[in-house]
């Protein structure tokens, strides 16, 4: 109720002074009684809504302000009277109080929240402040006190012609210091309001008294009414814009400077060109000519100069000096910059998958190569009104603006892991695939940096879990595995000494004969004391993050070697083998010596390792020494990886497996085939072993047998199994009926 009376009195007043001002178009010789009319109005009502706002808040500035209108209200009395009674007295009041009324606005303004200066900032504030004063001194000086002092004989009556413009000037005194130390706020809120108010106000009333002291007012232009009229208004609807503050405006918050530090430079560019007309106009060519060009130039270079050195020390707080992107100060700026402006936008976190690989294996040079890169992609896929930043090692992010939904940011998100893929890096003789996980939040209001990330990295990690190297959006319902996973990980450092892990078999199958079996895959299993069984797709992420894998990894492969040579049949055994594991560099003599211990001949083992593993050279090297001795190497989920298939044609593996995800879509038709039909033929022509994994249905058995894969595994034909209920025997019968 009392928003829709306040919304109303707004517009008539809004209203008031923009018919006042069209009729003083139309009837000139009525202006200066339509102005006056109009700021009496505005005042009174500045002066009621003045004394409310005080009660809601900022009781020092509001009540300045409404003790500023009811000064301008006096004036105005005691004008009219003093016309009609003809009595200098009441003239001096007048215009005291006006100055007076000058005296209130600008102090009000300097109580206005700013951000809090010491040291070398206070005395680069001050001289900001200085500059833009002096500029308005010299507006001010040639304009209105000169002309005014030199057509009129000393007398005490200067008071009233140059009083005004120096009450103009202690406004722009107080405007410049609010606007230089950041008071103004949201654009729309009332310190913004007020301020621009005062602006218009101030500089309206210059150009009056400016016309007035070159007797120039017969011929006066309507601006200068006006901005004083405008002015008047917004500094009035200021004090109507104050809400019961839900939170203290916080002092120590950093402004948003980046637009009022220009303000010194444009007072210079004011104050200069004001010299140069000058001397040109009054003909003082010489002497003044040369000099007062001397005196432009050099301050003109010296305030360039500043801004450069002002512009570079800002720069280095705020971009990263690696890639050049933002860093997490130029990126809080930048989040808290739209948040102000309550724009919508959305917030990826990128964090590079396997980079510390990277760095260990090819050293830190190459790894500031992939950042630098991937830098790059990153710059060329957002649009100009966005910030990419690298907030941490390996992670970035990107600020989209004008973004409501997940949708565009998740197609961003795309593209940028498409850009990231399509563009391996180049480190000597290899080429790498940069690959990412990526979290998106949308911001919502009251938000802050922190929060924003907190969501983002969020859904950030249950990508980087997942290892799918893809993105996902925040969701409430989305918890932060982080801590469940840090627990999960101290559990599964003693869950090989308390005999927790054991491992399952699976059959590989030979499919034309129906399923008889011809190898089995060790599949570790977690029976948690808590949890019950626990996935490995859930734990062994973690336990390579936590390097638990190096040593689960011999276990399962002791395990499975034992269990082999016991079997005493015909098979061979394939055992998983995590990217880390890769990197250890005793894994071949780790391998090796279990091969001896249990018996088993190195060509009954297959290793498994996915195509992430194989990163560099040195993995490449291990895998090659490891096919020297005898042991064959099966690339596990083939396809879902980004190796291209150049690379595939230099690495030292055998098999390769079909990811069941492929498997899984074989229906007939071409297209369900697609991707499967490629990966055997690929196989045939690099004489490789293909394995389809996943087999559930009969239909999917004879569509990889008709597309020429005899080999695979899935629950169609067996279930991962304890070694000990295998088995064989009744295996290889069904497969013959
Ligand atoms: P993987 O190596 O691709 O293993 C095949 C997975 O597919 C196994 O899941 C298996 O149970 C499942 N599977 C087999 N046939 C079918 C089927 O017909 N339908 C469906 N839906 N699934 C089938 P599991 O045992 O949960 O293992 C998941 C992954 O965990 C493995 O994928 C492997 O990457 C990893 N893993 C398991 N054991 C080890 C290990 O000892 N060391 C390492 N490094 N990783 C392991
Ligand atoms: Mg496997
Ligand atoms: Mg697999």
């Amino acid at each position: 109720m009392g928003r829709s009376v306040r919304g109303w009195g707004i517009g008539v007043l809004i209203l008031l002074v923009l018919v006042g001002q069209a009729y003083s178009v139309f009837e000139p010789g009525q202006r200066a009684y339509v102005l006056g009319a109009t700021m009496l109005i505005l005042d009174i009502v500045g002066f009621v809504s003045g004394l409310r706002a005080a009660k809601r808040g900022e009781a020092a500035l509001w009540l300045m302000i409404a003790l500023g209108r009811l000064c301008a209200i006096g004036t105005f009395v005691a004008l009219m009277v003093e016309s009609v009674a003809q009595t200098h007295f009441l003239w001096w009041v007048g215009v005291s109080v006006r100055l007076g009324a000058f005296g209130f606005f600008a102090f009000a303004v300097l109580l206005a929240p700013a951000q809090r200066m010491a040291g070398r900032m206070r005395v680069g504030h001050f001289a900001e402040t200085v500059a833009v004063v002096a500029g308005g001194f010299m507006v001010v000086w040639y304009f209105v006190i000169n002309p005014a002092i030199v057509g009129t004989p000393a007398s005490l009556s200067w008071i009233g012609l140059i009083g005004y413009p120096i009450g103009d000037l202690l406004m722009l005194l107080a405007v410049a210091v609010a606007l230089l130390r950041g008071s103004i706020g949201p654009p729309t809120g009332p310190h913004a309001l007020l301020i621009a108010g005062m602006g218009l106000y101030l500089i309206g009333d210059a150009v009056w008294s400016g016309l007035e002291a070159q007797r120039l007012m017969v011929i006066s232009s309507p601006y200068a009414g006006l901005l004083v009229a405008l002015g008047g208004l917004l500094m009035t609807l200021a004090p109507m814009r104050v809400r019961v503050p839900e939170k203290q405006p916080d002092r120590n918050a950093k402004p948003d400077l980046r637009w009022s530090t220009h303000l010194p430079v444009a007072a210079m560019v004011v104050g200069g060109t004001l010299m140069v007309v000058v001397t040109v106009e009054e003909n003082d060519m010489l002497p003044w000519g040369g000099l007062v060009l001397g005196l432009i130039t050099m301050a003109a270079a010296i305030t360039v100069r500043q801004v450069i050195s002002l512009r570079d020390s800002r720069d280095q707080i705020v971009t990263d000096a690696l890639t050049g992107l933002a860093n997490r100060t130029g990126l809080d700026e930048a989040i808290g910059r739209v948040l102000r402006r309550r724009e919508p936008f959305a917030l990826l976190l990128v964090d590079l998958d396997g980079f510390k690989l990277i760095n260990d294996a090819y050293g830190h040079a190459a790894g500031d190569t992939v950042l630098t890169e991937f830098a790059h992609h990153l710059r060329g896929i957002i649009r100009g009104g966005d910030v990419a930043a690298r907030i941490g090692g390996d992670e970035f992010a990107v600020l989209l603006t004008a973004v409501t939904s997940a949708d565009p940011a998740g197609a961003v998100a795309q593209r940028v892991l498409g850009a990231a893929a399509a563009n391996p890096v180049r480190l000597g003789e290899d080429s790498l695939p940069i690959r990412a996980s990526i979290g998106l939040t949308l911001a919502v209001e009251e938000d802050t940096p922190k929060e924003l990330l907190r969501r983002a990295d969020v859904a950030m990690y249950q990508v980087k879990r997942a290892g799918t190297h893809g993105w996902r959006a925040y969701d409430p319902a989305m918890t932060d595995r982080r801590a469940e996973d840090a627990a999960l990980s101290e559990d599964l450092d003693k869950a090989l000494l308390r005999d927790q892990l054991y491992v399952l078999y699976q059959p590989i199958v030979d499919l034309d004969s129906g399923g008889r079996p011809i190898a089995v895959e060790a599949l570790v299993r977690w029976q948690h004391p808590a949890l019950g069984l626990v996935s490995p797709v859930q734990f062994i992420p973690i336990a390579e993050r936590s390097g638990a894998i190096t040593e689960i990894g011999l276990y399962v492969l002791e395990e499975a070697c034992k269990q082999l040579a016991a079997w005493d049949r015909q098979l061979y055994v394939s055992v998983n083998l995590a990217p880390r594991q890769l990197q250890e560099p005793t894994l071949v003599l780790d391998v090796l010596s279990i091969l001896r211990r249990t018996g088993v001949e190195p060509d009954r083992l297959v290793l498994e390792v996915t195509e992430s593993a194989i990163v560099d050279q040195s993995a490449i090297a291990t895998l090659a020494t490891l096919r020297g001795h005898g042991i064959r190497i099966a690339v596990d989920d083939f396809g879902t990886g980004y190796s291209s298939l150049h690379y595939l044609t230099r690495l030292p593996v055998d098999i390769l497996k079909v990811d069941r995800s492929f498997v899984a879509e074989l229906n007939g038709t071409p297209e369900g085939s697609a991707i499967t039909e490629a990966v055997i033929r690929l196989s045939h022509v690099l004489h490789l072993t293909t394995i389809a994994e996943g087999i559930e249905t009969p239909e999917q058995a004879a569509e990889l047998r008709q597309l020429g894969c005899g080999i695979g595994q899935g629950f169609l034909y067996a279930r991962p199994t304890p070694g000990a209920d295998l088995d064989f025997t009744a295996l290889a019968e069904r497969s013959t009926l």
